[in-house]
């Protein structure tokens, strides 16, 4: 069976096989504002979600504060929706607790990039085992309109309405300058096939993935990403056997470039370039080290735990 992900049809286990539905893993309706790229990414994660069958007691959704936060309340998984820009630690405390967990995290801009930055570049390097998405759409959207470290330098807000005086953040070049760092793609929620293709890598990476997922606000920063919506030459696509592969998608952004991911030296170069907006897989290393293997952490039962947990707080007791 099949169904329809943008342009590239998406494989799904036989439905005789698949224990999991699609229904399985919504939850409440998204009240995300019409048009908002974040219900692409929903679909997205949904799609992945079915296809890969992850048990949804297994599964776990971590995230911060922002419009891309409320992520969690929207799929039937396991869920914590945390505190501004500590969605990092939590993931990695859930993750090392128990590892035997699928864990994703999901981020905006102003979370990850700024309150957040010093956890997002530690747990890059510490490149534990867990999904990480940046939904990165230039602007403080749930507060209305505050400049982020990716808005765009003169692009106006709330708090500096003569444009952004410094010139942005670049998530891509902060993560490929981080020692041990071992996934890192870009994509965009308005190439559904893409997005879907790029999640599906970012997932079977073993270590962290770091995705940025280009996203539209259409109330707050709709001129941000207007003009790559609009004109496809603007977008290149990065290709290689080993990267993001969607034929399909050559037909609408012809410009296309060989980029080998395991060549760091030109990810790096690929990700300061401002000639196009790259889409696919910047840099992957499967083989750099995970903080829960050098942990060796062996897995306890609930007993075990239960016991430990117990031993502790009779140290402190008076
Ligand atoms: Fe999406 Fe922007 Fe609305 Fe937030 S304010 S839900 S980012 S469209």
């Amino acid at each position: 069976m099949t169904i329809a992900c943008g342009l590239l049809p998406v494989l799904q286990p036989d439905e005789h096989d698949a224990e999991y539905e699609l229904s399985d893993y919504e939850g409440a309706r998204a009240r995300w504002c019409p048009g908002c790229g974040d219900h692409s990414v929903l679909t997205a994660v949904q799609r992945l979600l079915t296809a890969e069958q992850l048990t949804p007691e297994q599964t776990v959704f971590v995230s911060g504060i922002g419009c891309s936060s409320r992520f969690p309340h929207y799929l039937k998984t396991y869920g914590f929706h945390g505190i501004h820009g500590r969605a990092l630690p939590v993931a990695t405390g859930v993750k090392l607790s128990r590892p035997d967990l699928t864990v994703f995290v999901v981020m905006g801009d102003g979370d990850c990039t700024s309150i957040g930055a010093a956890h997002w570049i530690h747990a890059l390097r510490y490149n534990i085992n867990m999904t990480v998405l940046l939904l990165d759409n230039g602007i403080y959207a749930l507060t209305k309109k505050q400049t982020s470290p990716t808005t765009p330098q003169g692009f106006p807000s709330n708090t500096q309405p003569n444009g952004s005086r410094l010139p942005s953040l670049n998530p891509l070049t902060v993560s490929l300058g981080v020692t041990n760092a071992s996934f890192v793609a870009q994509t965009a929620e308005w190439a559904p096939a893409h997005l879907y293709a790029t999640l599906r890598e970012a997932y079977h990476h073993r270590g962290l993935s770091f995705v940025r997922i280009l996203q539209r606000c259409p109330v707050y920063s709709a001129a941000v990403y207007q003009a790559a919506v609009q004109d496809p030459a603007r977008i290149a696509l990065l290709t290689h056997d080993d990267g993001v592969v969607v034929p399909d998608l050559e037909k609408i952004y012809k410009t296309q470039v060989a980029h080998d991911p395991h060549d760091l030296d030109a990810a790096r170069r690929i990700a300061e370039s401002t000639d196009h907006i790259h889409l696919g897989v910047l840099f992957r290393d499967p083989s750099r080290p995970r903080y829960e293997d050098l942990l060796r952490v062996a897995p306890r039962t609930a007993d075990e735990r239960i016991t430990l947990m117990e031993a502790e707080l009779d140290r402190y007791a008076v």
